[in-house]
């Protein structure tokens, strides 16, 4: 996911490139977009290059659960700024604002937006994925996928005891 802008840089402010996204699958560690595709704008600000876009991304997720993967879709709406690290015309390093993390047009004027895009991935990750809306989950007794089985555990740790009132609250709900 590599740009190079150096012809960009030397526009006047306000200067405008599309650029097409589309990403094959990868994986990395604690982040593994199946893809991601968009159309973004790189627009030559005063100070760099303003990254917008709207880019779909597809991430494998474990669901918490079944705990089996799924693939879901994001949306990701990127608003970014890139500042050079030398001026493009003049080869002069270029002061950088402090917060510049994935955020630096290196010195072949190549941005980058591998970290940036794995930032806002990790960002539109839900904290509890979930399968479905209405997955069952995992047994708490035996384990097995609620999804695809049933099990009787439910049924054995009912104390017998109580089997008469739980005949006559079956009955009274009938
Ligand atoms: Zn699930
Ligand atoms: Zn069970």
């Amino acid at each position: 996911m590599q740009y190079n802008v150096a012809q960009l840089l030397k526009e006047p402010t306000g200067a405008t490139r599309s650029v097409e996204l589309n990403q094959e699958p990868e994986s990395r560690g604690g982040y593994s977009p199946d893809g991601l595709a968009g159309r973004m704008q790189f627009l030559r600000t005063h100070q760099g290059l303003l990254v917008r876009g709207n880019v779909r991304a597809r991430v494998s997720l474990t669901c918490s659960r079944c705990l089996n993967e799924f693939v879901d879709a994001a949306q990701l709406d990127l608003e970014e700024e890139f500042f050079p690290r030398v001026d493009v015309n003049t080869g002069q390093r270029m002061p950088l604002p402090s917060d510049t993390e994935g955020t630096i047009i290196d010195a072949n004027h190549v941005l980058d937006l591998t970290e940036v895009l794995r930032q806002y991935v990790i960002a539109a990750q839900p904290i509890k994925p979930l399968c479905r809306a209405d997955c069952s989950g995992l047994c708490q007794e035996c384990g097995v996928d609620l999804n695809k089985e049933n099990c009787t555990c439910g049924e054995g740790t009912r104390d017998p005891r109580w089997a008469g009132l739980a005949a006559l609250l079956r009955e009274s709900e009938a």
